[in-house]
């Protein structure tokens, strides 16, 4: 077999281009990865700038150097965290207490059954309960009866009425008008 100087230097030539471009590609791709982590961590303009200088700079080690310095959680994170605690919280802070003798009660009971407080009432659509102090319904909407409605003007309180007056009489006429 020829030994050709001319070949092997040309494919170390290769060699060189191919591990070179792979290294700054590799480079290149952990100056962006440490970009987006350091985003997604940090709201701090200058700690995302000096976190990818860090990795542009230094390469494997830079990252290694960021990755043991780099916040523990993301802001994703911390913001689940802060929502379970809220909800934790509430729960320590509300156990359901009758007003009147307070005991103990269940969200779901409508009287105390040591006091007879009353402690929720229903809604008069769709029978939902209903805390004491809110006049209109969650559920469905609706007001709590003698309730004024805030925001209504003269006019469309007539023309509820009317409506009101008039709807038995629109069902009758429509019942007959199916029949005949
Ligand atoms: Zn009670
Ligand atoms: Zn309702």
């Amino acid at each position: 077999m020829p030994f050709d100087p001319a070949t092997l230097s040309s494919l170390t030539y290769l060699a060189t281009a191919f591990a070179g471009g792979f290294l700054a590609a590799l480079w290149l791709s952990l100056v962006f990865w440490t970009y987006r982590d350091i985003r997604r961590r940090t709201r701090d303009n200058l700690l995302c700038i000096l976190a990818t200088l860090v990795s542009l700079a230094l390469f494997l080690p830079g990252v290694l150097i960021y990755l043991v310095l780099r916040p523990q959680t993301t802001l994703d994170q911390e913001y689940q965290q802060t929502l379970e605690e809220e909800a934790l919280l509430q729960t320590i802070e509300e156990p359901a207490m009758c007003p009147g003798c307070g005991r103990k009660v269940r969200e779901d009971w409508l009287v105390c059954p040591s006091c007879h407080t009353r402690l929720k009432k229903t809604c008069h659509h769709c029978g939902k309960m209903m805390d004491l102090a809110w006049n209109l319904c969650p559920f469905c909407g609706t007001p709590e009866p003698g309730m004024r409605i805030e925001n209504m003007t003269m006019d469309d309180v007539t023309r509820s009425m009317v409506e009101e007056v008039k709807e038995p009489n629109r069902q009758e006429s429509q019942e007959t008008s199916t029949t005949s």
